[in-house]
């Protein structure tokens, strides 16, 4: 097995060009998935690449480099928006896990049952790739997921960061996820959510192969009026659009239930 780790982005993106790699981030998703089974292509670490770690402000909203982890997240100074992606941040794995696994990593690997995509989600999240051919493009996260285990990246190209707009910054969210235990457990069914001023951004993870927005919920929630209770707004056709599938962990009808009350209590969190 080849490892290569190159230390500037340019480095990093003229040995994407050449061939094909397995990029890494913190493995923990890449070496699972490779125990008894050769890697096809070298591998490419990202770790020491200067620059594409640290979460910053920028002049038009927040920007996550590629190789942050999260344990950066849960430690960055962020306003209560971002509290859904702090939460989920806190149920990947375990500290161990949290300490060596990117978001990056988390939405490149593109598990229906990724915890970080809910929250990015919300957040209106953009993906910004770069290669050294055509430099960088963004794309918005709902796109750059395109089905399990599938991105809109190609094979020249990495994620260099994910972008948060400002006006997306606003309010206040949670995130609650329903696994068959309460620790180191792969989601059943996840939600996160988001309420500001007239606006509401919720989002389902492990109920369809790529986490969504419910659209259709966001409305009725954008119009709330005071005093109204969560569990009479948030309805079992708001969840229509989601399309789990029944495995070992629960039925489909099981993370349909799930979901609705997943987001009940997420919403129940946040408060009015
Ligand atoms: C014990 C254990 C528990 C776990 N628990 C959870 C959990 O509760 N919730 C959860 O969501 N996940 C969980 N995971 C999965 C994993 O930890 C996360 O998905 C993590 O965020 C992956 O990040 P990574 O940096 O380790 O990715 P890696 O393994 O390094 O990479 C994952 C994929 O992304 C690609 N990639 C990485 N960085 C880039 C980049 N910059 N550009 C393009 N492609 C890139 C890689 O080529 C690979 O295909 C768990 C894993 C383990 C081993």
């Amino acid at each position: 097995m080849r490892l290569t780790r190159p230390r500037d982005l340019s480095e990093a993106l003229d040995l994407l060009a050449d061939q094909t790699w397995h990029l890494l981030g913190g493995g923990t998703d890449l070496y699972p998935a490779h125990v008894e089974r050769p890697f096809a292509h070298p591998l490419l670490d990202l770790t020491g690449v200067t620059g594409l770690r640290g979460i910053r402000r920028t002049l038009d909203g927040w920007s996550i480099g590629a190789t942050s982890t999260w344990t950066d997240v849960v430690r960055a100074d962020l306003p209560p928006a971002f509290d859904a992606l702090k939460a989920a941040a806190r149920e990947v794995g375990s500290i161990q896990i949290q300490n060596a696994a990117t978001v990056a990593g988390n939405i490149c690997n593109a598990s229906p049952a990724a915890d970080g995509v809910p929250p990015l989600l919300i957040l209106d999240a953009e993906v910004e790739v770069a290669s050294s051919a055509r430099g960088s493009r963004t794309v918005a996260l709902q796109d750059f997921i395109q089905g399990n285990r599938v991105t809109d990246r190609k094979p020249d190209e990495m994620v260099t960061r994910i972008l948060i707009p400002e006006n997306a910054g606003t309010g206040r969210s949670s995130f609650v996820k329903l696994g068959s235990r309460k620790y180191l457990v792969i989601s059943i069914a996840m939600i996160a959510a988001r309420l500001a001023d007239g606006e509401a951004a919720v989002a389902a993870g492990a109920c369809s192969v790529v986490a969504r927005r419910l659209a259709r919920l966001e409305t009725v929630l954008a119009r709330r009026q005071p005093g109204d209770a969560f569990s009479d707004l948030v309805q079992p056709v708001h969840f229509d659009d989601l399309s789990p599938i029944d495995d070992v962990r629960a039925s489909a009808q099981y993370r349909i239930d799930a979901a609705r009350t997943c987001t009940i209590r997420a919403l129940e969190e946040i408060g009015s």
